[in-house]
């Protein structure tokens, strides 16, 4: 088996920014149904059982669960442990050819995974640097701040990842980096240093009719595969291409196979991001719902699983999505 790679080095999209594979979609922990998929979890990753969520500078609630509800990882090329150099090295040990700095031609590859394609409707700025901390996560949903998306903020071994998601007008953003970078110096009392390294990445979010373009499966975000809410794109990605691989060996076709684990998430995550532009109280709703539980990877769970509620809801929004 050969991948082509078309840049010099794996995940050069990224600059060692932390990111976090999601924990809640599902009853079992990701890890386990990755490792189901023949995916070992070598990377470098630190598990998050708690993370503050805060609404403005008052009203800040710790969301919690007695298992994680993300594993903090590294990407890029940067860091031997990033997940993409820990993917690298298991595709080489189990036999695969990587042809680094070769482009493929979409429509000439069993397996076609080359990231976002399409119209970008959310845009990611951020910095990575040096931080003495303990570890620490937070995310705050300020319209504001971070027009229809969010600040993240994570600390893990020294290292710190402070980003903003804008999601629809993607104008203006190095303004609304400084203002998050201002707003979390305030709030946790330290100096984002000079040296921080910077980084950008656009995503597009599509519920996809088919993922085979001619005789090419199509995974991971260049299927659209991703959270529309949030934009956690990893374990569908990762998933997918497993989906993918276990259809060319002979197991279930990769349209039903998609169809059955990924579909339900992606429309419930794509009404969970209607509901939350257009109803003012669902930011507020959703912060007083994990402010209130002791366990909220089952309130997530609800929240991604296409549950009746999201079908009752499901033509009200329809329309203006495009869905
Ligand atoms: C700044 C940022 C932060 C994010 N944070 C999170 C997060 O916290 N949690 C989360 O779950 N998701 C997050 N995401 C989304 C997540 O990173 C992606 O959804 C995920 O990496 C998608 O994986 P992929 O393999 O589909 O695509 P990519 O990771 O984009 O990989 C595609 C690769 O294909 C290569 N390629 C493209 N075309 C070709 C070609 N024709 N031939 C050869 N090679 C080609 C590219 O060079 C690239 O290396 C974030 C995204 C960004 C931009």
């Amino acid at each position: 088996m050969r991948v082509y790679e078309r840049s010099h080095q794996v995940g050069r999209r990224f600059n060692d920014d932390f990111q976090g594979l999601e924990n809640w979609s599902t009853r079992g922990d990701c890890l386990d149904e990755l490792r189901a998929h023949g995916v070992e979890p070598t990377w470098w990753s630190v598990p998050f059982s708690q993370s503050e969520l805060r609404l403005s500078a008052l009203r800040a609630a710790v969301v919690r669960s007695p298992r994680p509800l993300f594993y903090a990882l590294r990407r890029g090329a940067a860091h031997p442990g990033s997940l993409d150099n820990a993917l690298l090295r298991q595709a080489r040990a189990a036999g695969v050819e990587i042809c680094l700095g070769q482009r493929a031609e979409p429509s000439a590859v069993q397996i076609f995974a080359g990231g976002p394609s399409g119209r970008p409707v959310a845009l990611a700025r951020g910095l990575s640097f040096a931080l003495d901390r303990p570890e620490f996560s937070a995310t705050i949903l300020c319209d504001h701040l971070a027009p229809r998306g969010y600040i993240y903020f994570l600390v893990a071994e020294g290292q710190a990842t402070l980003g903003t998601v804008q999601v629809g007008d993607l104008r203006g953003s190095t303004q609304r980096l400084q203002a998050a970078v201002d707003a979390v110096e305030r709030r946790w009392e330290f100096r984002v240093p000079a040296t921080a390294a910077a980084w950008a990445g656009h995503a597009g979010f599509a519920i996809p009719r088919h993922c085979m373009r001619g005789r090419t499966l199509v995974v991971g975000e260049a299927a659209g595969f991703q959270d529309a809410l949030f934009g956690f794109g990893i374990r569908t990605a990762m998933l997918s291409g497993a989906l993918a691989a276990i259809s060319l060996s002979g197991g279930q076709d990769y349209e039903s196979a998609w169809r059955s684990r990924l579909l339900p998430y992606m429309r419930a995550s794509r009404l969970n991001r209607a509901v939350y532009e257009r109803a003012g109280a669902a930011k507020s709703l959703l912060w007083h719902l994990l402010k209130s539980s002791p366990d909220a990877r089952p309130v997530l769970r609800r929240l991604y699983a296409h549950s009746p509620i999201h079908q009752m809801l499901s033509p009200f929004v329809r329309a203006g999505l495009g869905a």
